[in-house]
């Protein structure tokens, strides 16, 4: 039987960390230089219970960074007329520098109109095709948050991604298709897995980097990786209460070199990001002022 391997445990906090204090003070100038804050709106519609949580955590790293938050809490019988008015005002708002409208919308709205109505310079979600096709394109542009975040905490443990045979399970367009973009910009060799792939786990057990983003509780297991491969787990799903991630984290310890933990890996980084978009977006405003 093999050794157990001493797993590192990739904890997203000091990583996030590291990204927030250099935003502070990155506001501080950017504030003398322009009179203001940056400004992020932040519209939630209907009364998802998790959604609810994502915006009141988005909130308070934004309060503790110094970017002004505006919360617009709809109700979920809102028409898109009217959701594409308010969007259309927070474009024109110049004290707005970002526009996050919280997902999933509730099913009468249709998601995919909605998020074209954000002007893409306040896209800091990167939900616009137009956005979508420079970050496709290696253009400057804001970066996906979640797929950004997943590619800092690798560099922050020191887990290089050049030439990395890198499988990710899972092709949304939040996270699994960014992600694959830019680890193809970092030179990875990167293979995506979805509900379609036959024999996953011949798949999965290639990854020298597997990264699960598919929402399902426990999905990835030891039987699934090769001994030593570094494990993101970028999954939250809800179970008995608890959030766990779609990696079973106690099979998975001792065979791999190091994993992110549920909650407290990938989460922190997400909101990061965030932040980062928003100022970098905010920098952009001012500048052409
Ligand atoms: P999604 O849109 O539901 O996509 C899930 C992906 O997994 C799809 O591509 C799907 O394949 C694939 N999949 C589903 N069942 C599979 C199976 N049995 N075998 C292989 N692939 C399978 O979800 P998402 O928005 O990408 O989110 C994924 C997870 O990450 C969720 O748990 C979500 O809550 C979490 N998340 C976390 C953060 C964070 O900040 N930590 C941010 C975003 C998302 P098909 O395309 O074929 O359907």
């Amino acid at each position: 039987m093999n050794k157990k391997i001493d797993t590192l445990i990739m904890k997203g906090k000091p990583v996030s960390d590291k990204i927030i204090e250099v935003l502070i003070s990155r506001i501080e100038k950017l504030k003398i230089k322009s009179g203001r804050s940056p400004g992020l709106a932040v519209i939630l519609v209907g009364e998802d219970p998790a959604s609810q949580v994502y915006v009141r955590l988005k909130g308070k790293m934004a309060d503790k960074v110094g970017i002004e938050t505006y919360d617009y809490k709809l109700s979920s019988d809102i028409s898109f007329e009217e959701l594409s008015n308010l969007i259309e005002v927070l474009n024109k708002d110049s004290k707005i520098d970002g526009i996050l409208v919280q997902l999933p919308l509730p099913s009468n709205l249709d998601e995919t109109e909605v998020l074209k109505r954000v002007d893409p310079e306040k896209d800091v979600d990167v939900f616009h095709s137009e956005n979508f096709g420079k970050l496709s394109l290696k253009q400057p542009g804001p970066k996906s948050c979640t797929p950004a975040g997943v590619l800092e905490i690798l560099k922050f443990y020191n887990f290089p991604i050049e030439g990395k045979r890198i499988v990710i399970i899972g092709r949304s367009k939040i996270v699994g298709l960014p992600l694959s973009i830019l680890l193809l910009h970092e030179n990875a060799t990167v293979t995506i897995c979805h509900s379609r792939t036959k024999n996953i786990n011949e798949v999965t057990k290639s990854a020298d980097i597997l990264i699960a983003a598919v929402g399902r509780a426990n999905f990835v297991n030891a039987e699934m990786v090769k001994r030593g491969t570094v494990v993101v787990d970028v999954g939250t799903n809800r179970v008995d209460d608890k959030l766990v991630g779609d990696c079973d984290f106690k099979s998975l310890m001792g065979k791999v070199s190091a994993i992110t933990p549920v909650p407290g890996g990938v989460g922190p980084m997400t909101i990061s990001m965030l932040m980062v978009n928003t100022v970098n977006a905010f920098e952009d405003h001012i500048s052409m002022t």
